[in-house]
């Protein structure tokens, strides 16, 4: 995962001389190819471009891995920070912190995969580099060169001498370290924001009857709408209970 090579330190790179051959085979220069790297230290970031000798061939294989390692990083960013995401809003009856936490542990093998999955073949003698064979370690213009005749020729036009280095920070390292970062920053924003954001739950059911079964209308009848007289009638007079006047002689 991690690229060894030969280190030369060119110093500056407004004065560095380079041999007219391919950096990683050898072969008569075609193009250039631009090696980038940039640092930050307080406020001020500093970023060193150079540019490098290639056959056509090497240099396609050196574009190629620089899109490679944008798509896989911006890849490896998304799922750092979305798995946990998804997690934290999981509504499953475990605690937030071990759902983000657990999310965070299954990303970066993910993005390791994806990174060792994608990773160009070595190519085939006298090509040394899958992708760049000249990386820049540093602002400084340290560089890693993967084909040691090459280090040697770089060397000694700028009156250097190459020793052996190694590039930590490949794709397959930087990948993992993404995911892992982005995961770590959702856990922060979860440990500030977490209580400030209830927790998904479903939405409230409707009642079925006033969704399924609507209301009959009311039946217009004619007892209901018209009002109905009431004529008090005098019952039939019966003996018993009554009084009948009596005149006296
Ligand atoms: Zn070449």
């Amino acid at each position: 995962m991690i690229l060894k090579g030969w280190t030369v330190d060119l110093g500056s790179c407004s004065t560095y001389a380079a041999p007219r051959c391919c950096a990683s085979c050898l072969g008569p220069q075609e193009v250039e190819v631009k090696a980038q790297t940039s640092q930050k230290s307080g406020n001020i970031r500093t970023t060193l471009t150079m540019s490098f000798p290639y056959c056509q061939i090497c240099a396609k294989r050196a574009v190629l891995e620089k899109l490679r390692r944008a798509v896989i990083l911006v890849i490896a960013g998304l799922l750092g920070a979305g798995l946990p995401a998804g997690a934290w809003f999981l509504d499953v009856p475990v605690p937030a912190w071990a759902r983000i936490v657990a999310a965070i542990a299954l990303t970066a093998p993910i993005a390791l995969l994806l990174a060792l999955a994608t990773r160009p073949s070595k190519p085939n003698a006298p090509a040394t580099a899958r992708g760049e064979a000249v990386a820049l370690l540093n602002t400084h213009g340290s560089v890693l060169c993967t084909n040691p005749q090459f280090a040697w020729l770089l060397a000694q036009a700028n009156g250097r001498q190459p020793r052996e280095g190694t590039l930590w920070f490949t794709t397959e390292v930087l990948s993992p370290l993404t995911a892992g970062v982005m995961g770590v920053l959702l856990l922060v924003c979860w440990a500030k924001y977490g209580d400030a954001i209830p927790p998904s739950s479903p939405p409230p059911r409707a009642p079925a009857a006033a969704i399924t079964v609507p209301s009959p209308p009311p039946r217009m009848t004619a007892t209901a709408t018209q009002p109905s007289p009431t004529v008090r009638r005098p019952g039939p007079t019966t003996g018993k209970g009554t009084t009948s006047p009596s005149w006296g002689r």
